[in-house]
């Protein structure tokens, strides 16, 4: 059966039961109707001050004559996504609990972990060989981030779609492991290819935050010779972490936790990848927007604050905004 998650749980567990995974929120942002998801999520109730990505998810999900269960992430998450459950509970959906210890113990992440495999009725055998396959499609997705940064020849649109993929491989860990592969035979292609920008030339950035609403926004930046070679949360979800250990890979995995577990992988990130600057994307009505304050009283690179609602295009608003960030990053690289 298909199994809806709206953010990174161990998918292994869910693939080693025979089951499909899939990253609602995916579904969502690459729908081709996704006003009307979020209209019909208002329509049931959900007001109109309320998070797009919740409202989109509700909508995708119902949708879904397919969708046998979801999982609810009840620590790590967010409230907004616990009423979203509560919601589609109410209306007959299967939920599957899982949380994230807030002080990252590995004893308690172990137990959830171990109460999943219960409710979906596998053994750590099974398990551990699923992570051995989903690690193998992993480290090409980190292959490529490598390629992002060092080398410069793949996109910040393109790290963004490898990474969120690996949440839930697309349904499909070896076709999505092909696709990786395919994708890295076309880079290496770049290599040769003197007209393809190189990230060293261009403002470096890095992107902070849930992933955005509107992805043309990478396009955009490279339009203005800028590009995103450190994609913050999206790199996580693709889990870059050197252990054979299950519970212990999710236990790195920063974004259930702190911010200030979070800020250790973002300023070892922002010095390995030599960022010129970050973009820290806000979603509206998301309680990270608070989060921003954390984030500009502890970094030292320059930093835009960008909000965004609904809609999937950039106002010309905020294309205004990137444009003078990028300016004057540019003018601070070269003088
Ligand atoms: S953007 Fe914020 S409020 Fe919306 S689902 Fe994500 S964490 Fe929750």
């Amino acid at each position: 059966m298909k199994i809806g998650i709206t953010t990174t749980v161990p998918v292994e567990v869910i693939y080693a039961a025979g089951h499909i995974p899939v990253d609602l929120n995916n579904v969502f942002v690459s729908h081709p109707e996704r006003e009307r998801l979020i209209e019909e999520a208002e329509l049931a109730g959900f007001p109109r001050s309320f998070c797009a990505w919740v409202k989109g998810i509700y909508g995708a999900a119902r949708e879904m004559d397919d969708l046998g269960a979801v999982v609810a992430v009840t620590q790590g998450d967010c409230s907004n996504t616990h009423g979203l459950m509560e919601t589609l509970q109410s209306e007959g959906m299967e939920v599957i609990p899982f949380a994230y210890p807030y002080e990252r113990d590995y004893v308690l992440l172990r137990a959830q972990v171990e109460a999943f495999m219960r409710r979906l009725a596998v053994d750590w055998h099974e398990v551990e060989d699923t992570l051995r396959r989903l690690d193998r499609v992993r480290r090409r997705a980190h292959r490529l981030d490598e390629l992002t940064w060092k080398e410069g020849l793949v996109t910040g649109l393109e790290n963004h779609l490898v990474l969120v993929g690996c949440s839930d491989m697309e349904g499909d860990p070896d076709a999505y492991g092909r696709k990786l592969e395919d994708l890295l035979a076309r880079v290496g292609e770049r290599e040769r290819d003197p007209g393809f920008p190189r990230a060293g030339d261009m403002v470096r950035l890095g992107y902070l935050g849930v992933p955005p609403m509107a992805p043309e926004l990478y396009d955009y930046l490279e339009t203005l010779g800028a590009r995103v070679v450190y994609n913050e949360v999206q790199r996580q979800f693709s889990l870059p972490f050197r252990t054979a250990d299950l519970v212990e890979k999710y236990r790195r995995y920063s974004y259930p936790y702190s911010i200030f577990y979070r800020l250790r992988d973002i300023r070892r990130e922002a010095r390995r990848r030599r960022l010129d600057g970050l973009i820290h994307y806000v979603q509206s009505f998301c309680f990270r927007q608070v989060e921003d304050i954390i984030l500009r009283r502890s970094l030292s690179l320059p930093m835009l604050t960008l909000e965004l609602d609904r809609s999937s295009r950039l106002d010309a608003r905020t294309r205004m905004r990137l444009e003078n960030f990028v300016s004057m990053l540019r003018r601070e690289k070269h003088g």
